[in-house]
C-alpha cells in the first residue's frame, strides 16, 4: 500500500484487513465485520449515496439500496475509509453522510482522504498490478471490461486506477 492514507490507517487495523486485500475481488463486507462495522442496504433519499453514524458504541454504514452493485462497493469503502481515517470526526458529530458526489459538508480535505483509501481497498495495488500491466501493454476493451468485473469495481473507478496510458 503506497498511499499515505493507508500509512495512517492504526497498525492493529491494518493487520486485520491486510489479509482480505489478497483476494480478488476485496470482501469488502469481511473487511467492515473485521472492524466491527454494521452495514446495511437501506431506502436513503435520492441524491444520498451511503452514510456512517455511530450507534451505540459501534457505528453502522448504511448503502443507498437504489445503486448500482459496483457504485455500493465504492460507497462502503469510502465510509469504511471515514471509519479508519475519521474516527475523531464521527466520535464528535455521530455521522458522516455522503451525496452522490462523496460530499459531506467535511472539508474537501476528509472526502478526498476517504476516496483515495476507498480506491486502495477495493484495488489494492499489489493485487492489481499484474492486471494493469497486461492492459497498459495491450489495451483491449474487452480485456479492460473484463478486469472491471473480476474486480467488481466501475470503470470510471478502474480507467482512473489505469491512468494516462488508457487513452
Ligand atoms: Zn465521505
Amino acid at each position: 500500500m503506497a498511499r499515505a492514507e493507508f500509512a495512517r490507517v492504526s497498525l492493529r487495523e491494518r493487520q486485520s484487513i491486510e489479509p482480505y486485500l489478497k483476494q480478488k475481488p476485496v470482501p469488502l463486507g469481511r473487511i467492515a465485520q473485521a472492524l466491527g462495522l454494521q452495514v446495511l442496504v437501506s431506502s436513503l433519499p435520492a441524491g444520498v449515496s451511503g452514510k456512517i453514524e455511530k450507534t451505540g458504541d459501534n457505528f453502522t454504514i448504511r448503502l443507498n439500496r437504489n445503486e448500482s452493485r459496483e457504485r455500493q462497493r465504492f460507497t462502503l469503502a469510502h465510509e469504511i475509509a471515514h471509519f479508519l481515517l475519521h474516527k475523531d470526526i464521527l466520535q464528535r458529530t455521530g455521522e458522516i453522510e455522503d451525496t452522490v458526489l462523496y460530499r459531506s459538508g467535511q472539508p474537501q480535505r476528509i472526502e478526498f482522504e476517504a476516496n483515495r483509501l476507498a480506491a486502495d481497498l477495493i484495488m489494492p495495488d499489489e493485487g492489481i498490478e499484474s492486471d494493469l500491466r497486461r492492459l497498459q501493454t495491450r489495451f483491449t476493451e474487452e480485456a479492460f471490461d473484463a478486469v472491471a468485473s473480476e474486480w467488481q469495481v466501475s470503470k470510471a473507478a478502474l480507467e482512473i486506477k489505469l491512468g494516462p496510458v488508457y487513452s
